[in-house]
């Protein structure tokens, strides 16, 4: 497409090595992508281990680049969280996604949605506002989005995170905390806020295949999740060996490339059509 600045060669001596005119120039086509609805969300089933039902999809977001293809959020996460279109970003893939799965469910049972929130929305109450415009906006239910954080979204200002997350439940959303097993991955977390769903990190997930003692401890979290009444979901079922273990440990949920990996709209709606 036109209107690309012309990028001079990196010079170094800036984040990861690119030249303030190259990073000027990501972050104006990124606000050009957005302006220009290039950004999509894919979906990704989340799967009842016990009967290997479709229970909901992960929205998962895609760049539709004009010049490079589709764009993976490795790719553009970062940026739009150090320009701040990301809080933009997020809630233009939770409509869109809210807006296809209700479409595509029609008359039939509704799948739950996840959808990931940026860390940086914990840091006042706009979010709120945002997700409440476009359910009703979209007409998804409330009860059937689910929201994912990090811990990160937690770390740095817990007393506002604490409010959001709590007004974002008086909206009947539920709450998902994701990653669990990178990062701080503080049982307290799991206990001081109002969590709905444990997503335990692919990394874990792995270590229940090996013995050992990280196995234990993912045993224990499940156990522990459960427990507490949370739901949990297994992420990065890569395997058809891991459906056992997490079966006997009673895991609600599981994710990952053994069911399918993320897809677009038009086969989300396939999936619910059989
Ligand atoms: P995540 O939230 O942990 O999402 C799961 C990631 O793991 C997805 O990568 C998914 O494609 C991948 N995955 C799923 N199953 C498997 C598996 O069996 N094996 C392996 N190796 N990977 C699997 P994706 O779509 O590239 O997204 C990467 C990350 O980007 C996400 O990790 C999330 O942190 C972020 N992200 C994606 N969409 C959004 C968004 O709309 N907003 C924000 N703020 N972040 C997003
Ligand atoms: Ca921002
Ligand atoms: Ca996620
Ligand atoms: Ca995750």
């Amino acid at each position: 497409g036109g209107g690309h600045l012309v990028v001079a060669e990196p010079t170094g001596g800036s984040v990861r090595g690119e030249s303030a005119l190259e990073w000027i120039s990501r972050e104006y086509d990124l606000e050009r992508g957005l302006a220009a609805g290039e950004f999509e969300p894919f979906f990704q089933p989340i799967v009842t281990v016990e009967r290997g039902e479709l229970a909901g999809f992960e929205a998962l977001a895609r760049w539709r680049h004009p010049e490079r293809g589709l764009v993976a959020p490795c790719e553009f996460i970062d940026l739009g969280e150090k320009c701040g279109l990301i809080r933009q970003i997020d809630l233009k893939i939770m409509a869109e996604a809210c807006a296809l799965l209700r479409k595509a469910a029609g008359d039939g049972p509704m799948p739950f949605l996840s959808v990931n929130l940026s860390s940086q929305h914990f840091t006042d109450l706009d979010v709120v506002t945002g997700l409440a415009e476009r359910l009703r906006a979209t007409g998804f239910p409330a009860d059937h989005l689910k929201v994912e954080l990090t811990e990160t979204a937690l770390v740095q200002d817990p007393v506002t995170a604490y409010d959001v997350l709590c007004r974002i439940k008086d909206l009947g959303v539920k709450l998902a905390l994701d990653d669990f097993g990178t990062g701080y991955s503080s049982l307290s977390y799991l206990h001081r806020f109002p969590f709905d769903v444990l997503k335990i990190d692919q990394s874990f997930v792995r270590e229940l295949g090996n013995p050992g003692r990280t196995h234990h401890i993912v045993e224990s979290i499940i156990t522990l999740a459960g427990r507490m009444g949370m739901e949990v979901v297994a992420e990065g079922v890569e395997t058809e060996d891991l459906i056992p273990p997490l079966r006997d440990l009673g895991c609600t949920f599981g994710q990952g490339y053994h069911y399918s990996r993320p897809v677009a709209a038009d086969r989300m709606a396939e999936m619910l059509d059989r």
